[in-house]
């Protein structure tokens, strides 16, 4: 999806402007994209149209080119989609009762405990309770986990009617003064009327403060209809996205929040039960255009480089035939602009988080003076080759640079490593255009 609207926005880009023509014909790849990843038809509309009229009432920034514009429009756009910022619990009674629906698999019952940690963590006295009386091993599961974090766990193996527990459980918290109640519930591989009427039923004789539909973000067109079912026949007061860490393509997130308008509260991002947090639309947004933070940081390099300068300088990263010096020259401009992986998440195509990662661990802010300095102590004729350094040279550089020999090894092997990285990038970019060819 990321390459598919950055080669749309791309298009538009070579025409220098948004006129009309070029912006129906870049939405409508943006459309074809955001329908591919399965986001449901009539969120893609609305978004798209909204963009769209964004789009053509806004001019051009001065200084800022037609494609920054329209990478910032689609964007903003898709942070006012996802919810703006993340909402927090909305927890009022005592006890507060927190009760969980989704699909079987979508991550209830590690949600459950997730949440209990988090809620424990701020202070809160918290009971977690199981109401799936389909399969003892869920019960089972939710008693392991609540061992884990020390947070007791009620149970009633024997009893049949899922609400009759909610509502054993609810007496037990507020009996023992605890703060929140947890109800992790049964789900079904499918939508199922049973399913649904069980969970309406325990909603309404508990009146939880808050209903959080639990939607796995691996699900996909599948995602929008199951949310609706369940808003429509139970009703939820937020979501909880899991799976965030997958290569789910955060479609999920937009068709979800779209068809319910009910704010995405928490993301799941691993399967330990620290894998959790708020949840962010703005970097959710950054993942589905696949940009980072371009915006801003497009805004900023604005300021200290021109496009020109900033082109010549991507193709070279791209050609594997940049040297020290280059580096060293880019290195200059990093400093100007700050963090260098924010540098590097602008380079179009190089969204994946892979690459991100490897890059992180080969270039390093911290150690950026260090590298110039080391740099600065060659000949030009090293930079530009740096086969030609060899031991003794090596121990004068480190001298000359005040750093070590083996820091001059270790810039040099980062280098080799990066050079070999941007030849796979530029590998990867030319496989991704051929995908593409079909626009
Ligand atoms: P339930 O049937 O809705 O209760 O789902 P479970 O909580 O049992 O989770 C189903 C599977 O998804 C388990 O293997 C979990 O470990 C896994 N899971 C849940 N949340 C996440 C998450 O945020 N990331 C990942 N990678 N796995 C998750
Ligand atoms: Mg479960």
């Amino acid at each position: 999806l990321a390459e598919k609207i950055q080669s749309a926005i791309g298009k538009i880009a070579k025409k220098g402007r948004i006129d009309e023509e070029t912006l129906n014909k870049g939405l409508r790849e943006i459309k074809l994209a955001l329908l591919e990843a399965d986001v449901n038809y009539k969120v893609v509309s609305d978004f798209i149209k909204d963009i769209k009229e964004k789009a053509l009432g806004a001019k051009v920034t001065k200084g800022v080119t037609a494609v920054q514009q329209l990478v910032k429009i689609v964007h903003d756009e898709l942070v006012k989609t996802l919810g703006e910022k993340a909402e927090p619990l909305n927890l009022k009674s005592k006890p507060s009762v927190i009760l969980l629906i989704g699909l079987q698999g979508s991550g209830k019952t590690t949600t459950s405990a997730k949440l209990a940690k988090l809620l424990k963590k701020q202070g809160k006295k918290v009971l977690l309770t199981s109401v799936d009386i389909y399969r003892p091993a869920a019960m089972l599961q939710l008693k392991k986990l609540g061992e884990q974090i020390s947070v007791p766990v009620f149970l009633e193996e024997n009893e049949k009617d899922a609400a009759k527990i909610a509502e054993d459980a609810l007496k037990k918290a507020k009996k023992e003064g605890y703060d929140v109640l947890i109800v992790d519930t049964a789900g079904r591989l499918h939508i199922d009327e049973e399913m649904l009427k069980e969970a309406k039923e325990i909603k309404e004789r508990i009146h939880p403060d808050e209903v959080l539909f639990v939607s796995d973000a691996m699900t996909g067109q599948e995602a929008v209809n199951i949310a609706k079912a369940f808003d429509e026949n139970v009703g939820m007061t937020g979501i909880v996205l899991t799976k965030l860490d997958s290569d789910a393509r955060g479609g999920v997130a937009l068709s979800v929040k779209g068809v319910t308008g009910k704010p995405i509260k928490f993301a799941g991002v691993g399967e330990k039960i620290d894998d959790f947090e708020p949840f962010y639309p703005d970097r959710v947004a950054s993942r589905i255009l696949g940009m980072g933070d371009v915006v801003s940081l497009v805004e900023k390099a604005q300021e200290v480089i021109d496009e020109e300068e900033a082109l010549s300088m991507q193709e070279k990263l791209l050609s594997g035939e940049f040297t020290l010096e280059d580096f060293k020259k880019q290195l200059e401009m990093i400093q100007r602009m700050g963090p260098i992986k924010q540098l590097i998440k602008m380079i179009p195509g190089l969204s994946s988080q892979k690459m991100l990662k490897q890059l992180d661990k080969a270039i390093d802010d911290k150690k950026l003076k260090r590298i110039e300095a080391i740099i600065n102590s060659m000949t030009p004729e090293e930079r530009r080759n740096h086969a030609i350094i060899n031991a003794s040279r090596k121990r004068r550089i480190a001298r000359g640079s005040g750093t070590s020999v083996k820091d001059v090894d270790a810039l040099l092997k980062q280098f080799a490593q990066a050079k070999m990285m941007m030849k796979q990038m530029k590998k990867m970019q030319k496989k991704m255009a051929k995908k593409g060819g079909k626009f």
